[in-house]
């Protein structure tokens, strides 16, 4: 995850929640992108803090240090480096194409080259690590795609190096959407007052903030033809309470929308609380969290050198 803006409840649902359940069943590296955040410009004290946060968040969420590796990007100089050797083989063209690209460029007046380099970053992030699965939201899944083409490319031009990394997806909450405009994906820097439920938002806010959410001009949930609106909140409950499908029918068709957001505010406030209440236990002793990055850092270092070293020997660079 990249350290800006506030991490919401899109976040979690989407990729956090679900680096929990599968943490033990794979080797695990969850990495905090700062070299992604710079991207578009970052106040570097806001910058500095917003990487604490983002790691007390991973443990606050229940990532267990002793098992997985949790570690900063630019900790490990080797993502960086991989990134140019792996710029060098990637057509230009992949990259306009990038949807991700196309809408952050057309925010700004300057663009950055960063900000088109941006999934090569994110390939080499994956790739220095020789990873199998790399769980992510539904938004990440076309640079998941260019991360295997470049692998592929690469492969095909030096011969086989890199593992073709699979995506996955959760069934539900890969994409959660705003909850002022349930037509646009929740995002990090959207500026409306009522679009996000940040993961550290007060009870009172979350409440506020999902009582007002856009639904539509039907009075009670009809399944058949239910808005975006509704849906969202129906599949929000459903993430976080991990019902099946037959049971979230039953509880909700019917209901009025104002019970329907009252059961949505109360299961989201249920479970951020605690969630709220181990990230101020853990940020109450930054040392414990400084020693977990730089651990983290040490440990995934050998496997990222190790991918760097082949391939400067498939490339011919001096070794
Ligand atoms: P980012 O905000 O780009 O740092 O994304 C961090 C992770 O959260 C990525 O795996 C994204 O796919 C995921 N994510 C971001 N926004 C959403 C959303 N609205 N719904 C589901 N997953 C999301």
């Amino acid at each position: 995850m990249q350290p800006t803006g506030n991490l919401h409840i899109g976040n979690y649902l989407g990729a956090l929640k679900n680096w929990v359940r599968i943490q033990h069943d794979y080797e695990c590296i969850f990495c905090i992108v700062d070299l992604h955040a710079v991207t578009v410009y970052q106040h570097p004290a806001e910058l500095r803090a917003k990487i604490l946060e983002v790691a007390a968040l991973y443990l606050a969420a229940g990532i267990d240090p002793a098992d997985c590796a949790i570690m900063v990007q630019s900790a490990v100089p080797a993502h960086a480096e991989l990134a140019w050797m792996l710029t060098c083989v990637t057509p230009i063209g992949w990259l306009e194409r990038m949807t991700q690209y196309k809408a952050k460029s057309a925010k700004q007046e300057s663009i950055g080259d960063g900000l088109l380099q941006y999934p090569v970053l994110m390939a080499a992030d994956i790739l220095l690590y020789q990873a199998g699965i790399v769980p992510v939201g539904e938004d990440q899944a076309q640079h998941l795609e260019l991360t295997r083409d470049v692998a592929q490319r690469f492969n095909s031009l030096y011969g086989d190096t890199f593992v073709v990394p699979n995506t996955s997806l959760p069934t539900v909450g890969a994409r959660v959407m705003g909850l002022d405009d349930p037509t646009q994906k929740m995002s990090k820097s959207a500026t409306g007052l009522n679009h996000a439920v940040a993961l550290l938002d007060p009870p009172a806010k979350i409440r506020k903030t999902i009582m007002r959410a856009t639904t539509d001009s039907l009075p009670a949930v009809d399944f058949d033809t239910a808005g975006p609106g509704v849906l969202n909140l129906i599949s929000i409950y459903q993430a976080f309470s991990a019902e099946p499908d037959d049971a979230i029918k039953a509880k909700f068709a019917g209901m009025r929308y104002g019970d329907l957001k009252k059961q949505v505010a109360e299961m989201v406030v249920a479970h951020l609380e605690p969630f709220q209440q181990r990230y101020r236990e853990i940020t109450a002793d930054p040392a414990y969290l400084a020693g977990i990055l730089r651990d983290g850092a040490e440990r995934v270092a050998p496997i990222a050198n190790h991918t760097v070293l082949t391939v400067k020997q498939r490339m011919g660079l001096h070794t």
